[in-house]
């Protein structure tokens, strides 16, 4: 009613199913099987009592913990309420009507709705056929990019001297590097950071960190980014990241040691999951992320999501051209991954 018409024809983001628990397998939605750190419980229960106070708007221990366990300086981190806000956050500071942003034709939905949100153009450069990344293809652009590494859907990663000649062709643009996947096995591109000046790493505790429901994201950039970042962290939402947030955080971070162990496992039963799944005839591309991008040959991808979730079990398709044959399946922990070959063995009756 109110709404204005430029808004009206936002897409809708489509997330994964949210069935909590209650006996499904949720491989869909690209979190953690494991629940946080010990340390975690106690350090929000502490936040409780404080709650009628407002919360550091600077995130002081947060970005503290997290300069330490990086090696970077407190002045080039930044926190923010999930990578998602971040990511939002840069696409307001360096993007807008006249200056559009660059990213793949397959990757992250929310990039597209984040532009459309704010009227920015966006130039949509295809992978290649088999889903690579050709970083040619974004050499001199002269615009604003974004692009998850390793990407999402399909896993893929581009190694660091492709990222550095991108970011060096483009001096006067910002390149955004959404790591959300990076502890999977990809390398970080942190390291560049020193060497260029318009590189924005973006991080997550959404998947590694077995926090999506905490919504806690984080980036690394030169100081004077980081600065930029926040004169709009200021102008929109100081406040973004709660106190519980804050604490989940710090804590998690004096315990990492236990979500690398995660990874470990998660990398280990990807390895399984690849290997299942391609003796299940599907043809699966070897990811780096927390979930393999797969697609079945014995039937449709769309009736198998159908048939898993009636069995319990729930992955991820999009009904979109060049992915409608695949899913995307979280790696959870071995028993869920052994669970779902003993479904598709059912379902393609070979049980
Ligand atoms: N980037 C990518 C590539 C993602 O897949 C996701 C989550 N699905 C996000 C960012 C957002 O993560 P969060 O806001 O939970 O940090």
């Amino acid at each position: 009613m109110f709404l204005l018409e430029k808004h009206r024809s936002l897409p809708a983001y489509v997330p994964g199913d949210h069935e909590e628990g209650e006996g499904f397998i949720r491989l869909n939605t690209n979190e953690s099987p494991y629940p946080p750190s010990p340390g975690v419980a106690a350090a929000v229960a502490k936040e409780i009592s404080k709650l009628g106070y407002y919360n550091d708007p600077d995130c002081t221990q947060l970005r503290r913990a997290l300069a330490q366990r990086y090696g970077v300086a407190e002045n080039q981190v930044i926190a923010a309420n999930g990578s998602d806000e971040l990511l939002y956050f840069a696409f307001l500071a360096f993007a807008d009507s006249g200056h559009p942003i660059a990213l793949p034709d397959i990757t992250y939905g929310y990039y597209d709705l984040f532009a459309a949100s704010l009227g920015i153009p966006l130039e949509k450069i295809p992978l290649r056929e088999d889903f690579t990344l050709d970083y040619k293809n974004y050499l001199g652009i002269g615009k604003t990019i974004v692009f998850p590494n390793p990407n999402a859907p399909t896993g893929y990663a581009i190694p660091l001297w492709q990222i550095r000649e991108i970011a060096k062709s483009n001096p006067q643009n910002v390149l955004i590097i959404d790591e959300a996947y990076v502890d999977f096995g990809a390398e970080s591109a942190l390291q560049l950071i020193g060497e260029c000046e318009n590189l924005l790493i973006v991080r997550t505790f959404s998947k590694s960190r077995s926090m999506a429901g905490a919504r806690i994201g984080f980036g690394f950039a030169q100081a004077g980014l980081i600065a930029e970042l926040e004169t709009i962290r200021n102008a929109v939402n100081l406040y973004s990241v709660s106190r519980m947030a804050q604490a989940a955080g710090t804590a998690a971070i004096l315990e990492d040691d236990y979500y690398m162990d995660n990874c470990r496992r998660i990398v280990e039963a990807r390895d399984y999951t690849t290997r299942m799944l391609r003796e299940q005839g599907f043809e699966v591309l070897d990811s780096l992320g927390n979930f393999v991008f797969a697609k079945p040959s014995a039937m449709s991808a769309a009736a198998l999501k159908a048939q898993l979730r009636e069995r319990g079990i729930l992955v991820r398709h999009w009904n979109q051209e060049r992915v409608r044959d695949y899913l995307r399946i979280t790696i959870g922990t071995m028993q869920e991954m052994q669970a779902l070959d003993a479904a598709i063995e059912m379902i393609f009756g070979r049980a």
